[in-house]
């Protein structure tokens, strides 16, 4: 900790949390981490560790697992945070019993000026129809919901967990794109393990991959799996294209579900 940040120290004895202050990075944003997979993910820790070239970071995030959560939220019991055990090398992290959604409500009450959330990097991708179920992209979707800018990063695991160093300069000229870009706007990123470049894309929605499938339990009982299945190659233009095509898919999203033509049709069959 530098000296400017010698309060930091006493807010944590104490218990509190500390406010933001002025450090500043390449961009010299405050930047709130969370991710779906919970705070144990190396998934985050990547984040984090490349996110603190942009600024100021802070980590917030599910204390379990809360892969395919969606937006939900918690709201029959209070919410309660807990200093990380995982050491992020000096960044301050706290983990929560909630949801993707909730850690990012409590993220930016206690840090009332964030700048910019960050979700990820989800172990998996988040694609296509996928997308309804994200949490990763759930917490970004909240940040905007907020106020705040959100974005949901994600990259597909094989056999092993994902070489996040393969694609770091990738990562790192996706958060320069994207955290400059003023306003308020939400976006969704998957990262393939080798990029050759960078593609901006539209949601893949020809095709919906979760699907039931039976089996059987060793005593033999009838069980089901909610599951995803294998996709045919997807359209041009999309982000299930350019991931299949190794390229980072970057798709910018919004939260309006209107379906404008529906709505005009029937407006005018109203007249
Ligand atoms: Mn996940």
């Amino acid at each position: 900790l530098c000296s400017k940040c010698a309060f930091i120290t006493y807010y944590l004895q104490k218990g509190y949390h500390a406010p933001w202050h002025e450090i500043g990075g390449r961009i010299g944003m405050k930047i709130l981490i969370t991710n779906d997979d919970g705070i144990y993910s190396p998934g985050i820790a990547f984040l984090a560790k490349v996110a603190r070239k942009f600024g100021e970071v802070r980590i917030v995030a599910p204390d379990v697992e809360q892969s395919s959560m969606g937006h939900a939220v918690t709201h029959s019991r209070p919410l309660s945070f807990k200093a990380s055990p995982i050491n992020f090398e000096g960044i301050e992290a706290y983990r929560v019993n909630g949801t993707p959604a909730d850690c990012v409500a409590l993220g930016t009450h206690l840090y009332a000026k964030t700048d910019v959330v960050l979700s990820g990097i989800n172990m998996g991708p988040n694609l296509g129809n996928g997308m309804w179920h994200s949490g990763t992209l759930a917490a970004a979707k909240q940040a905007v919901l907020l106020g705040v800018k959100g974005i949901a990063l994600s990259t597909p695991v094989g056999k092993s967990e994902p070489n996040f160093p393969a694609f770091e300069n990738y990562v790192e000229m996706v958060l320069q794109l994207l955290l400059e870009k003023p306003g308020l706007s939400l976006f969704n990123v998957n990262f393939p393990p080798q990029p050759k470049g960078i593609r901006w894309t539209r949601q893949s929605v020809r095709l919906y991959d979760g699907k039931i499938v039976p089996g059987t339990d060793p005593m033999n009982r009838k069980h089901y799996w909610f599951t995803v299945t294998p996709l045919e190659p997807a359209e041009e233009g999309t982000d299930r294209w350019a991931v299949e095509n190794d390229f980072v898919s970057i798709t910018p999203l919004r939260l309006d579900l209107t379906n404008e033509a529906e709505l005009q049709a029937a407006l005018n069959g109203q007249s």
